[in-house]
C-alpha cells in the first residue's frame, strides 16, 4: 500500500510569554492509501496540533513547525509556499472540525458553500456545481437535497451540518480526509450515522482518513491503526486489534479502562488520575510517570523512546527495556 501521508520527527513548537510549549515533539506517522489511522489521546496531548500542522494551519506568530517533515504525494507541505498550499487544501487534503458552525459561512445558503470549492478548486462552472452539490447532499443520505440547498446553516440541526461539512470534503474528490474530533459534539444516534457514513465514503473512494479522537468508541468503529499521543509524544502505535487486545503503555491500558460501556453507570467509570503535565514544566523523564502505577526510578530521570515492542507494536516505556525492567 502507498503511503499518502509520511510524517517524520514533526516538531511544532509555540513560544508563550512564559515559554517554549512543545505541543508536538518528535512525532512520526504514516497514512496509507484507503487506510484509517486514529490519533487519540486526551486534550493537549496534541493531536490536533498535528492535524493542523498538516494542514499548515499553525503557522503564526506563536506557532511555528521547528523540524521534521510532512510529506504528501512526495512533496514536503512545510516548504510549501502560502498558495500552493490553499490549492491542496481543500483539494487533495480536506478537514472537517468537531464544530461545524465555525467552518461555514452564516450568510450563505448551503447550496453555494458547497459550490465553492467545485467552482475553485475543479473549475466547474456554476451549473455544473449546483447539479453536482445537489447530488452530494443526496450522497450524505439527506432527503429533499434542494430544499437544504436553499437552507442557511443556522436553520439546520448539528448533525445535519456535520454531514453538509463532510460533503464540502468530499466534494473535490480529496485522497486524504483529516478529521478532528467530528462527532464529539453530536448525540450517540446522530454519531453512529454520521460514522457509518464516513466508512461507506471510504470504502467507494478509497481515501485514507486521519481520525483525531479522544474516544476510543470511535476508534473501535473507524481505525485501522491507531496512534496514542501524550504530551506531544506518540506513546504506542498498532494495528487496531492488537491495541485493544494488548495494550502495552500504561497510559493506553488506563484509556481502555476508562472507556465507557453501554449501560454502566458514570460513576462505576474508571479515570486515570492526575492530568496532562504542564508543558512548561517538562523535565527529562517519562511525561506520564506522576500518573502511573508502575512508575521506576528511571522513569523520572529518563526519557523512554518509541520501540518496537512485539511484531506489530511500538511503545514508549520503560517497562519493555528488558534489563532495566528486569533490575527494577
Ligand atoms: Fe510508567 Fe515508567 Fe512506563 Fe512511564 S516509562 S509509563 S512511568 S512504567
Ligand atoms: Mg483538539
Amino acid at each position: 500500500m502507498n503511503n499518502v501521508l509520511e510524517i517524520n520527527d514533526l516538531r511544532t513548537h509555540f513560544q508563550t510569554e512564559e515559554g517554549v510549549v512543545k505541543a508536538v515533539d518528535g512525532v512520526s506517522l504514516r497514512v496509507r492509501q484507503g487506510e484509517t489511522v486514529c490519533i487519540v489521546g486526551e486534550s493537549g496531548s496534541g493531536k490536533s496540533i498535528t492535524a493542523m500542522s498538516v494542514m499548515g494551519l499553525v503557522e503564526g506568530p506563536a506557532g511555528r513547525i521547528v523540524g521534521g517533515s510532512i510529506e504528501f504525494a512526495g512533496r514536503n507541505l512545510p516548504d510549501l509556499g502560502k498558495n500552493e498550499l490553499r490549492t491542496i487544501r481543500g483539494r487533495d487534503i480536506a478537514m472537517i472540525f468537531q464544530e461545524p458552525m465555525s467552518s461555514l459561512n452564516p450568510v450563505l445558503k448551503i447550496g453555494q458553500q458547497i459550490m465553492e470549492p467545485l467552482m475553485e478548486h475543479l473549475k466547474l462552472g456554476r451549473k455544473e456545481a449546483y447539479s453536482r452539490a445537489i447530488e452530494l447532499i443526496g450522497q450524505i443520505g439527506i432527503a429533499r437535497p434542494e430544499q437544504i440547498a436553499e437552507s442557511y446553516p443556522h436553520e439546520l440541526s448539528g448533525g445535519m451540518l456535520q454531514r453538509i461539512m463532510i460533503a464540502i470534503a468530499i466534494s473535490c474528490d480529496p485522497k486524504l480526509l483529516i478529521a478532528d474530533e467530528p462527532t464529539t459534539a453530536l448525540d450517540v444516534t446522530i454519531q453512529a450515522q454520521i460514522l457509518d457514513m464516513l466508512r461507506q465514503i471510504k470504502e467507494r473512494s478509497n481515501m485514507s482518513i486521519m481520525l483525531i479522537t479522544h474516544d476510543l468508541g470511535v476508534v473501535a468503529e473507524m481505525a485501522d491503526y491507531v496512534i496514542v499521543m501524550y504530551a506531544g509524544k506518540v506513546v504506542e502505535e498498532g494495528e487496531v486489534v492488537d491495541l485493544f487486545q494488548s495494550p502495552k503503555h500504561p497510559y493506553t491500558q488506563g484509556l481502555l479502562r476508562s472507556k465507557p460501556i453501554l449501560g454502566q453507570r458514570e460513576e462505576e467509570l474508571y479515570f486515570i488520575p492526575g492530568q496532562v503535565p504542564n508543558p512548561l514544566e517538562l523535565t527529562e523523564s517519562c511525561y506520564f510517570h506522576e500518573r502511573c502505577a508502575q512508575c521506576m526510578d528511571i522513569c523520572q530521570t529518563r526519557e523512554p523512546l518509541l520501540k518496537q515492542e512485539g511484531e506489530r507494536q511500538k511503545v514508549a516505556c520503560w517497562l519493555y527495556e528488558e534489563e532495566i525492567a528486569f533490575h527494577a
